[in-house]
């Protein structure tokens, strides 16, 4: 899958600032926040988003949640608070088919989103 951004970037051959790191997931900065701190969180493994999480493949969920926590820990979130966010398909707005959790935080998030 080297046509893939994500992939590219697990692989190490695009660069990313990484957060955390485990044997399933890898945590990075986005390239264009949309807030104080912008972390997404990946399985190294190539999923193309939500819709896979299916089957034996839905284990997967555990490992990025955890992560997701780990980095948010990592990036002093926690005690203030932070969202999860996971776009999936054309109507949820992902625009990088593997899947990928977004970690923001910093500022008070507004709800509903957009
Ligand atoms: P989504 O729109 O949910 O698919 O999220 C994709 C995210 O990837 C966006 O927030 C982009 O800013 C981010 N992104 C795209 N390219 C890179 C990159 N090379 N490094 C880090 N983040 C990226």
């Amino acid at each position: 899958m080297s046509s893939c951004l994500f992939c590219e970037i697990a692989a190490g051959r695009i660069k990313a600032e990484i957060i955390h790191e485990d044997e399933g997931c890898l945590a990075f900065r986005d390239i264009s926040p949309k807030a104080p701190s912008h972390i997404l969180v990946i399985p190294r493994r190539h999923l193309d988003g939500l819709n896979d999480l299916v089957g034996p493949d839905s284990a997967a969920a555990d490992g990025l949640l955890a992560a997701g926590v780990m980095a948010a820990h990592a990036e002093g979130l926690a005690p203030g608070g932070y969202r999860f966010v996971i776009n999936c398909g054309q109507d949820g707005g992902q625009s990088v088919g593997h899947l990928h959790l977004h970690v923001l935080g910093g500022r008070p998030l507004a709800w509903p989103p957009g």
